[in-house]
């Protein structure tokens, strides 16, 4: 026996009747979506999974009508009846299910609810923390359940994939120690040894490379990965990846493999084509270029190098920026002579909230002269200089920024994308896929240190082996990023796999050879006993959800998502605990800090 196609109590799913079963006598259950009633008849818009299908109860089945009478919305109801076609005029083309109603004959109830907190439609303008706190009936919102769909139907595309080149599905503990990716670990006290802690995963990178030294060769996880961060942007504490690993490989077979995994993702569940292969930038050259790295290749604007315009410059911001080592970039905003006074002034308030002096500005006048308060002091060499750098002409705005090169680049980037948006200078139909590689080994922290720019695990480029410590930041590493419209889908990297060369980076990293034995020393250890060359990648499933659905947020591509500031408001959870369960696991929760 195999199990009913729509479970026992019914014969059909009410959203996939068609004009074809009319005659048939069906059992279909669900939820009451609407209901109307026109004086002796009960029309009842039925929900399920499949869809919306519309009963009638009129007077020749008494109890049937009787009890339509009394069903209000989101009342679970199996009803049996015969489907037949709609009277001409009746059809409701917005509906699959809109050339047929169903005759009821019989409506039992099978579940009455109280009033719906939400209403249960799509785009409803209720509060987030409403909806989040009702989940539950949230979920039922057709457009919330199609996500739900959708992130099916990703991760069975994803295991196709996955398991077509060989790569085994192993699971990795959720009890462990800590995975330096950078946020700060969820910690679990153990009961059994008072005074000790594991930690969650942030990603399952150690054990996905012990699982190459294990002789896996190939090995896939939709794993949970745990970060305690400030929950700035639209992030979760706990999440998702998609995380991979392959051995006796190298970049280009992690670049095929992800192409093939994204188009076939794209095809499946949206029906577009995606180009591939996709195309690939280094990280200093997108950073120069879009001053970020992840550009978004749906704006045409790029940022332009105006150090050598500027050499001999009399523009003292320009000037000074230059002496102490710093750059000065212009961009070219196409159309821009259109904003006025204000919105430039609003677009220096914008740079200046994110640490910027200031921004200068300037207008291509349609004689070709340059508009801006700084002209005076500009030759006519630097404007000529300046508008074929930034490719601007009559109607063009162009902003500048100087100073320090990381910062100025990062700040210009990011206005790019900004004014790109507020001006309708985004080409939202395409979707721009792209590879940032090689990327940069280490990056510079905010007080002038270094940071890895991935994790110490990357392996550093060929060249660089040897002298990464010399310039390290011009020091490029085997990592990658694959990049969709300016958001980073994934990262990843071909690893050290010479134990030697691991401790040499640990060091240089700050992390000495004692340090190192008590974080890593099993990863260390397993270096020294046989390592293929390996690497890989892993994606954020939760974004990639949501950019596959069209939504603004990540949390509408997670089943039970948290706030922002990491609660879960319908099981109310982080919550407090029995004092007497606490003093088991050796712990004592310090007060609340007061507020205010
Ligand atoms: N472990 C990395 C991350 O979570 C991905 C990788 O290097 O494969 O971002």
């Amino acid at each position: 026996m195999s199990i009913t196609p729509f479970g026992a109590l019914r014969t059909h799913g009410g959203g996939t009747l068609r004009r074809e079963h009319a005659g048939e006598t069906v059992t279909i259950a669900g939820w009451v979506d609407t209901r109307r009633d026109h004086g002796g008849v009960a029309f009842l818009d039925m929900r399920d999974r499949t869809g919306i299908v519309q009963v009638v109860a009129d007077p020749e089945e008494s109890e049937a009508l009787e009890a339509a009478h009394r069903v209000r919305s989101e009342w679970v109801l199996k009803i049996t009846g015969t489907v037949r076609e709609r009277p001409e005029g009746m059809v409701n083309d917005r509906l699959p299910t809109g050339e047929i109603e169903v005759a009821a004959s019989s409506v039992e109830v099978l579940a009455e609810a109280d009033t719906p907190p939400i209403p249960i439609e799509d785009g409803v303008d209720v509060a987030e923390e409403h909806r989040l706190r009702h989940r539950y009936v949230d979920l039922r919102r057709p457009e919330m359940a199609r996500v739900l769909q959708l992130r099916s139907q990703a991760t069975s595309v994803i295991r196709r994939v996955m398991e077509r080149h060989g790569f085994l599905d192993v699971e990795t503990p959720m009890l462990t120690r800590a995975t330096p990716e950078g946020a700060r670990d969820f910690l679990v006290p153990s009961r059994l040894q008072p005074g000790e802690t594991y930690a969650l995963p942030q990603s399952p990178q150690l054990f996905k490379q012990l699982l190459m030294v294990a002789g896996v060769e190939r090995y896939y996880q939709i794993a949970r990965c745990f970060r305690d961060e400030d929950l700035r942007a639209d992030r979760q504490p706990e999440f998702t990846q998609l995380d991979v690993e392959l051995s006796f490989g190298d970049e280009e077979d992690v670049f095929a493999l992800v192409e093939e995994l994204l188009a076939e993702l794209w095809s499946d569940v949206l029906g577009v084509e995606v180009p591939t292969p996709f195309p690939r930038m280094g990280y200093h050259e997108a950073m120069r270029r879009f001053g970020s790295d992840k550009p978004d290749l749906r704006i045409a604007m790029e940022l332009a190098d105006l150090g050598e315009v500027f050499a001999d410059t009399e523009v003292g911001v320009f000037k000074g920026a230059l002496g102490d080592g710093g750059v000065v970039v212009g961009l070219g905003v196409p159309g821009g002579a259109a904003m006025t006074r204000r919105e430039f002034d609003e677009w220096t308030e914008w740079a200046k909230r994110r640490g910027a002096k200031g921004l200068a500005w300037g207008v291509v006048e349609d004689d070709g002269s340059l508009r801006s308060p700084l002209a005076k002091f500009m030759s006519d060499d630097e404007i000529a200089g300046v508008l074929a750098a930034t490719a601007s002409g009559p109607g063009d705005a162009i902003f500048f920024g100087a100073g320090e090169g990381h910062f100025t680049r990062e700040l210009l980037g990011a206005l790019r994308v900004a004014v790109a948006h507020e001006r309708g200078l985004v080409d939202d139909d395409r979707w721009e896929f792209l590879w940032i590689t090689p990327m940069a080994l280490f990056e510079p922290t905010a007080d002038g240190g270094i940071k890895p720019g991935n994790h110490p695990f990357t392996a550093p480029s060929e060249e660089w082996v040897d002298d990464f410590a010399d310039r390290p930041l011009e020091a490029t590493s085997r990592g990658y990023d694959v990049i969709l419209n300016g958001t980073e889908l994934g990262g990843g990297s071909i690893r050290i796999h010479d134990h030697a060369l691991q401790l040499k980076m640990l060091e240089y990293l700050g992390i000495g050879d004692e340090e190192a034995q008590e974080r890593f020393g099993f990863l260390l250890r397993a270096l020294r006993h046989g390592a293929p060359p390996h690497g890989g990648i892993a994606f954020g499933l939760d974004r990639l959800v949501m950019l596959l659905a069209g939504r603004e947020t990540i949390r509408d591509a997670i089943a039970f998502p948290k706030t922002q500031t990491g609660s879960d408001l319908m099981v109310d959870a982080p919550a407090p605990y029995e004092a007497e369960a606490l003093k088991e696991l050796g712990l004592r929760l310090a007060p609340p800090p007061q507020k205010g």
